[in-house]
């Protein structure tokens, strides 16, 4: 069930709430991070067990990535994903 609301002038919206980050393509820049308003993302560092061999990842130099630490505090805004250069998001509706 998809949780639809309103904007300020009556028109109904569906919010797409932050679900995932691909770690593969995350290069760790923190446009995500400075525009969410929620407390809902935060960055991390590569552990050795986040090192990945995969051809998908962009930056081998990317030493840090970004990770959803507080889910429940997500507004469905759909900020970060529109900020985001790699197209790390995915999104839900519920
Ligand atoms: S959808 Fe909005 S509230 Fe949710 S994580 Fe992204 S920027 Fe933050
Ligand atoms: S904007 Fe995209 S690439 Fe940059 S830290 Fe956020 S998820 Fe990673």
């Amino acid at each position: 069930m998809s949780a639809t609301t309103f904007t300020r002038g009556g028109t109904p919206y569906t919010p797409t709430y932050a679900d995932s980050i691909d770690s593969k393509k995350c290069i760790g820049c923190g446009r995500c991070y400075k525009v969410c308003v929620r407390d809902v993302l935060t960055l991390i560092d590569r552990g050795e067990d986040d090192e990945i061999d995969d051809d998908d990842w962009d930056d081998e130099d990317a030493k840090a990535m970004m990770t959803i630490k507080n889910p429940g505090d997500c507004t469905g805004c759909g900020a970060c994903g529109r900020t985001c250069p790699k197209g790390c998001f995915t999104f839900v509706t519920a």
